[in-house]
């Protein structure tokens, strides 16, 4: 066994070989070495345990394709394009919105030359990275002020700092929520200074509630959207007109966080109980904040609209600073904002719009043709049917919805639902489906036409890796 390691090419050697390998020469070459280290290991340990017996199988000529694979595999990028079969259109795991052509463009000029990003053409001074996205804003919602932040957590954080930073914030115990990722309204609050002063029951919330616990050390009154639960049965909130009117008799600023923050009014659609911006703003509200990157559509941003005296506390605050929004996202936020001027073109243009409000007609026969190119690649290995099913909104926006859907089905011979998933997170490109009732389900709502082929390519890949 001991002089089969000494059949191992050298390190040199294999180096060269595969840099005249395809597709290889680009790639760095300390991080091509790093990796014919870790296959030669691979090599040694397969010889110490037997696997590997005759020194014809170590010559170089006979390792180059595995070693080829190897390195294609290891010197991928982390960050890599995955392939949404779930039909949940707002997958926070899988990156939330994809942004609409007009927006992938703006952000590649944004990036590849210099900008007015900060800078003023009519004087040619110094220019507010803001007034990209303000306008446009205040024209679509109604708001007389408009600010965009990096996240619509930062968003919460930097109102209630700037707002009400040690005084009370009056919230109804209904609207304590915790989203995602540990993002909790009364860990928010606390950072930011501000005191959380919780009234009502967690059903029920009656104006009264509000105006007791209204004194010397309110701040403002703070409405949040209750975006990933419902609750239902017996049950009272109060309204934003409600308190607004309290607003203006005790003089204090009423401020929501929306979550979502719709532009268009999915209500057209069947979609109820998401109010969108505007409805809120010309409710009343003073500040809103929500995020970009959900049923918006665009590029992740915290957006906040509002009373001006307001916005223009939140713009001079220092922490602002901290939570600056990038010139790539501001360019897909205007260029997605454009889109909106028009709300039909907004329904055709912005991905996330367009997927949200799919057809049944349209999805059933996208689900068809799915079927039917995997049904070409998989022959008899697997057994494809479709039904209907349901998809999903997703990023806590319209929890309770279940939007109609026809689902493709997958039954492969001797491979369970669970191990074609797993072995389709290691394929090229990976593709994330869907496991109910142990049944494998891809929902074509969230697969792009063009993405049919690659669906199929993942699935022979996949299947072909978990037969041998
Ligand atoms: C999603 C959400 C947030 C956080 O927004 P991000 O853009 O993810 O930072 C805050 N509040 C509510 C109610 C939300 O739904």
């Amino acid at each position: 066994m001991s002089t089969l390691f000494r059949h191992l090419p050298s390190v040199d050697s294999a180096l060269s070989a595969l840099e005249s390998v395809k597709d290889m020469q680009s790639l760095p070459r300390p991080l091509i070495k790093q990796l014919v280290n870790e296959f030669f290991d691979i090599c040694r340990e397969e010889i110490r345990s037997g696997v590997v017996a005759e020194p014809d199988e170590l010559k170089l000529e006979a390792l180059l394709p595995r070693l080829a694979a190897f390195a294609r595999v290891g010197a991928r990028p982390h960050f890599r394009r995955v392939l949404n079969g779930t039909g949940v259109v707002i997958h926070t795991n899988l990156g939330r919105s994809l942004l609409s052509k007009s927006a992938i463009e703006a952000v590649a000029e944004a990036c590849g030359h210099y900008s007015n990003c900060e800078f003023d053409l009519s004087t040619g001074q110094r220019g507010s990275r803001y007034s990209h996205v303000e306008k446009i804003l205040c024209d679509i919602t109604g708001a007389e002020a408009a600010m965009v932040v990096n996240n619509n957590a930062a968003a919460v954080f930097i109102m209630l700092e700037t707002l009400a930073r040690g005084r009370e914030v009056i919230v109804s115990r209904g609207q304590l929520v915790e989203i995602g990722g540990s993002f909790r309204i009364p860990d928010v609050m606390t950072k930011s200074g501000a005191v959380l002063r919780e009234v009502g029951a967690t059903n029920r919330t009656h104006v009264h509630d509000y105006e007791n616990a209204i004194g010397d050390e309110t701040g403002a009154l703070m409405r949040v959207h209750t975006s990933n639960f419902r609750v239902v049965g017996f049950t009272k909130e109060v309204s934003l007109a409600e308190m607004r009117a309290l607003g203006d008799r005790y003089n204090l600023p009423v401020i929501e966080d929306l979550g979502s923050g719709s532009l268009y009014a999915l209500e057209g659609e069947g979609l109820l109980g998401e109010p969108t911006v505007q409805q809120v703003v010309a409710q009343g509200a003073d500040v809103v904040s929500f995020s970009g990157d959900k049923v918006l559509g665009g590029p992740q941003a915290g957006i906040i609209v509002g009373r001006r005296e307001y916005i223009d506390r939140i713009k001079k605050n220092p922490v602002n600073r901290a939570m600056r929004i990038d010139k790539m996202t501001l360019a897909a936020l205007e260029a997605t904002l454009r889109s909106y001027l028009d709300m039909d073109e907004a329904r055709r243009q912005v991905p996330t719009l367009k997927m949200i409000t799919a057809s049944e007609e349209a999805l059933k026969s996208k689900a068809r043709r799915l079927a039917e190119v995997i049904r070409k690649r998989l022959g008899k290995k697997a057994r494809v049917t479709m039904r209907k099913g349901m998809s999903r909104v997703g990023g806590g926006a319209f929890p309770e919805y279940d939007l109609p859907t026809t689902v493709v089905a997958l039954a492969v011979k001797n491979i369970s639902a669970g191990e074609l998933r797993e072995a389709l997170l290691k394929t090229d490109p990976p593709l994330v489906a869907r496991i109910e009732d142990e049944e494998f389900l891809l929902d074509p709502r969230t697969l792009d036409s063009t993405e049919l082929k690659l669906v199929a390519d993942a699935l022979e890949q996949a299947v072909s890796a978990s037969a041998s």
